[in-house]
C-alpha cells in the first residue's frame, strides 16, 4: 500500500524572521494577502505564487537555488516531521496534529493514495510549470487522510518538550500558531511500517498530486497526514456566494420550479438546516440567504433528476450548482467560501448546503469506491502553511 518515508533534502528557513516568510498555501491566498505577503523578500510566496509568465515561473527555480546557496534555506537531516496547529474557530480552542513525510506518488488506479475531488486543467497548468522551473521541488506539503491508527495517535500525543519549529505568522493574523517536532528514528521506522497497509485520501494537493503522478516517473511527493478521527481536523461546510447585482437573476420561479421553499429566518436558518438530510427531514435541503431573507429550499423531482448521478454525501452541493447553473449566475459572480457558521455569510447572498461533510464521512466514501466530488466542495481548516519545510 502507501510507501510513506522521510523527508530527504529537506530545507527549513532560520528562526530569525521566521513568522514573516511563512504563507498559507498558493491557493487560498488572496491579491491582497499575496502583496503583504510579498512585502518580505523571504516570503515563501516567492517561490509557490510567483506569478504566471514564463519568466515569473524561472525567477522561483533561481531564488530557490540562490536560497539554498546562500544560507536563507538551511538542510536538514532526513526526517519526519510532527506538525502541530493550534487554532480557534467559532470561538472555541483547537488543535490538530499531523505527520510531514514523502509518499511514493502511484497511479490512482493502484488504488493506495485516492483522490476525493476534480480538478481543472488550467490549475494543472500553473503548477507543472512552476515544478518544471524549481526542479521539481516540493515547495509546499499536499495533504493526506489516512483511517485511525492507536499506534500512531499515541505516538502524536507524546510531549516532546520544545518545538523544532515554532511560529504565528506576523503577516495573516489568523491566530494559528504552528510547531513542529522530529521524529525519532525508530519512530519514523514505524510510521513507514504502519502505512504499508493504508490508503491515503488527497484532501488538498490534487492539482500538484496529479502533476507529479503524469509525469510518469518514479516520484515522491511532500505530504502531511492526519488521521480521520483528529480532533481538531475540520471540514468546513463550503458555500457558495453570489454578488448582489449577480443574485438578481435568481428568480421565484425557478427557484419553484427545483424546490418547495419553506420560509425562515436569517437567524433561524442554521438551526433548520440541521434537521435536514435525516430526521425529521431526509431530504437533501439547502439553505438560501438574499436580501436579508432566508430560506430552507427542499428539492423537487426536476432538481433530483439534475444530480441523480452525483454522489449522496456532496448531492446538496450539486444542487446549488445545477441551480446556479439554470438561474444562468456568470461563474465569474460566484465565490467559494469556508464557513464555520452561517453568521459569516449574513447579509450577503449565498447558497449554503444543510452540514459540512465530516472527515470520517469522507473518508468511508472513497474508500468505498464512492467517486469524486464536485471541485470545492470541501474546505480543510486550518489550511497547511508554506514555509515551515521545503524538500528540494
Ligand atoms: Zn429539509
Amino acid at each position: 500500500m502507501a510507501l510513506v518515508i522521510p523527508l530527504s533534502q529537506a530545507y527549513v528557513f532560520g528562526r530569525d524572521g521566521l513568522e514573516a516568510k511563512i504563507a498559507p498555501p498558493y491557493d487560498v491566498i488572496s491579491p491582497q494577502q499575496r502583496e503583504a505577503l510579498q512585502r518580505h523578500p523571504q516570503n515563501i510566496t516567492h517561490l509557490t505564487l510567483p506569478g504566471e509568465r514564463t519568466e515569473d515561473y524561472e525567477k522561483a527555480g533561481i531564488l530557490l537555488e540562490q536560497w539554498k546557496r546562500d544560507g536563507t534555506l538551511k538542510p536538514v537531516s532526513p526526517c519526519m516531521l510532527v506538525y502541530r496547529q493550534e487554532f480557534q474557530l467559532g470561538g472555541h480552542a483547537y488543535a490538530t496534529t499531523s505527520i510531514i513525510a514523502m509518499a511514493r506518488v502511484e497511479p490512482y488506479g493502484n488504488m493506495v493514495i485516492l483522490p476525493h475531488e476534480e480538478t481543472i486543467p488550467h490549475h494543472k497548468q500553473d503548477r507543472k510549470l512552476l515544478a518544471q522551473a524549481t526542479r521539481w521541488a516540493n515547495l509546499e506539503p499536499i495533504f493526506g487522510l489516512y483511517s485511525p491508527e492507536t499506534a500512531i495517535r499515541e505516538m502524536l500525543s507524546k510531549d516532546r518538550g520544545t518545538p523544532y519549529i515554532d511560529v504565528t505568522s506576523s503577516v495573516i493574523n489568523d491566530g494559528t500558531r504552528h510547531s513542529l517536532w522530529k521524529l525519532e528514528d525508530e519512530e519514523q521506522q514505524a510510521v513507514t511500517e504502519l502505512f504499508r497497509s493504508k490508503q491515503v485520501i488527497i484532501l488538498d494537493g490534487h492539482h500538484r498530486y496529479e502533476t507529479r503522478m503524469e509525469r510518469n516517473v518514479q516520484d515522491c511527493i511532500m505530504i502531511c497526514l492526519a488521521a480521520s478521527d483528529d480532533p481538531g481536523l475540520k471540514i468546513l461546510r463550503t458555500v457558495r456566494v453570489i454578488g448582489r447585482e449577480a443574485a438578481r437573476a435568481i428568480t421565484r420561479s425557478t427557484i419553484e420550479e427545483y424546490f418547495t421553499i419553506y420560509e425562515s429566518g436569517p437567524g433561524t436558518l442554521e438551526k433548520e438546516l440541521a434537521r435536514c438530510g435525516g430526521d425529521p427531514c431526509p431530504s437533501t435541503c439547502i439553505g438560501m440567504l438574499i436580501n436579508d431573507e432566508a430560506y430552507v429550499l427542499s428539492p423537487k423531482p426536476a432538481m433530483h433528476e439534475l444530480v441523480s448521478g452525483r454522489p449522496l454525501i456532496a448531492r446538496d452541493l450539486a444542487e446549488i450548482d445545477a441551480f446556479l447553473g439554470k438561474s444562468r449566475v456568470p461563474k465569474e459572480e460566484i465565490t467559494y467560501k469556508g464557513i464555520a457558521g452561517l453568521d459569516e455569510v449574513l447579509g450577503q447572498c449565498a447558497l449554503t448546503p444543510a452540514h459540512a461533510i465530516t472527515p470520517e464521512a469522507l473518508l468511508r466514501h472513497i474508500a468505498d469506491g464512492g467517486g469524486r466530488l464536485p471541485r470545492k466542495t470541501t474546505y480543510l481548516y486550518p489550511k497547511k502553511w508554506d514555509g515551515l519545510v521545503v524538500a528540494a
